[in-house]
């Protein structure tokens, strides 16, 4: 397998990866840029963005990637489909694999992202999958819900934007949070304690998943899918249970930086450490950008934004060490 070498390799495409890609290839870098799992990252199974400056009437999470991606390829960034499997960061320069093709860099601009959170209480994570009634993602799963009775669990500004989301489709949204006041933002408050389809179950925690096994039409197999959700006050440890067609799981994210462990420093949460002000990792020519190294603002403005420090980072870096 020949290895090839590149300028400057950005792993990950959501608004920080790709804004790295549209600067770093202005500054003539011939960026190579790996999608990852989930080509355009999160805001991907979003639906409308109503603040990310310069679209005055909103604009679809997906078209907004979209943009971003046809303007990092004009500006030359090459964009490979593809996950990376694996990094070498102990020496320079740097190595990366994919499933077949191996990669040597001199800087590398980490823009892995995050991902959902799961409850991990019984089959929360398996049932997500082969249509057991649970999802991360009211957009991509909402529409099979349609005049059902669903529950979002979380009381930040995901858990809020879904329940109003949903209720689009479903008949009632329960929203279940742990504690007697929400997270997320006053005006997403506002929407969802509005809108008459949303109950708020204040105060609970799920501590089971009941299933059923039923068959589909046309399937001998039968599959396993939610029924219940029974509920724990967490004031007084009170049972109940509440009836429900699918859980929305909205508790939040954590970052994808599975690749780097024990090669770049991170926090007790697995983020990446930068330095303070700037995009640089723990190793010297490494740099990471959006949300994989942001517990705490995690918009796409402030993703895009680390998106081109990185970039100019790593430019400055290039100058400094390359010559
Ligand atoms: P957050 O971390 O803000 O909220 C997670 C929520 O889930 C919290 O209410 C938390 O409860 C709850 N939670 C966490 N773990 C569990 C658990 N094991 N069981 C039950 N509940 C749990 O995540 P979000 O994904 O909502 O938001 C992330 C960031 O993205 C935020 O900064 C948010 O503002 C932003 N965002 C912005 C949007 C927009 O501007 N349009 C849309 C969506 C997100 P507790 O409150 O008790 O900790």
């Amino acid at each position: 397998m020949s290895v090839l070498h590149k300028n400057v390799i950005i792993i990950g495409t959501g608004p920080a990866g790709y804004t790295a890609a549209i600067y770093t290839s202005r500054a003539n870098l011939s960026p190579l840029v790996f999608e990852g799992n989930q080509p355009g990252g999160q805001l991907t199974i979003t639906t409308e963005i109503e603040n990310f400056p310069g679209f005055k009437d909103g604009i679809m999470g997906p078209a907004l990637m979209d943009e971003m991606r046809t303007q990092a390829e004009r500006l030359g960034a090459e964009i490979k489909t593809g996950t990376v499997t694996g990094v070498d960061l102990s020496s320079r320069p740097f190595k990366l694999k994919t499933d077949s093709e191996k990669y040597t860099c001199d800087t590398m601009i980490i823009a892995t992202g995050a991902s959902a959170k799961w409850l991990g209480i019984g089959k929360d994570e398996e049932l997500s999958r082969d249509g057991g009634g649970v999802s991360a993602c009211a957009t991509c799963d909402g529409f099979f819900y349609r005049g059902k009775e669903v529950a979002v669990v979380g009381g930040g500004d995901t858990a809020l934007e879904e329940s109003v989301y949903l209720t689009r489709h479903a008949s009632k949204v329960t929203l279940i949070h742990r504690r007697n006041a929400l997270r997320g933002s006053k005006i997403m408050q506002d929407r969802a304690m509005a809108n008459p389809k949303i109950e708020f179950a204040w105060n609970k925690v799920i501590s089971q998943i009941m299933t059923e096994k039923i068959k589909l039409s046309g399937s001998d197999e039968p599959i396993e899918r939610i029924k219940s959700l029974q509920l724990k006050d967490t004031t007084d440890g009170s049972l109940s249970e509440v009836r429900v067609d699918g859980l929305f799981v909205a508790i939040g994210h954590q970052p994808n930086t599975a690749l780097f462990k024990n090669q770049l420093a991170m926090d007790q949460n697995g983020y990446l450490l930068v330095e303070k002000g700037s995009t640089r990792t723990s190793v010297s020519g490494v740099f990471a950008c959006g949300d994989v190294q942001d517990p705490h603002y995690r918009q796409a403005i402030t993703a895009a934004g680390s998106g081109c420090m990185a970039a100019i980072d790593t430019e400055r870096w290039l100058i400094e060490n390359n010559g």
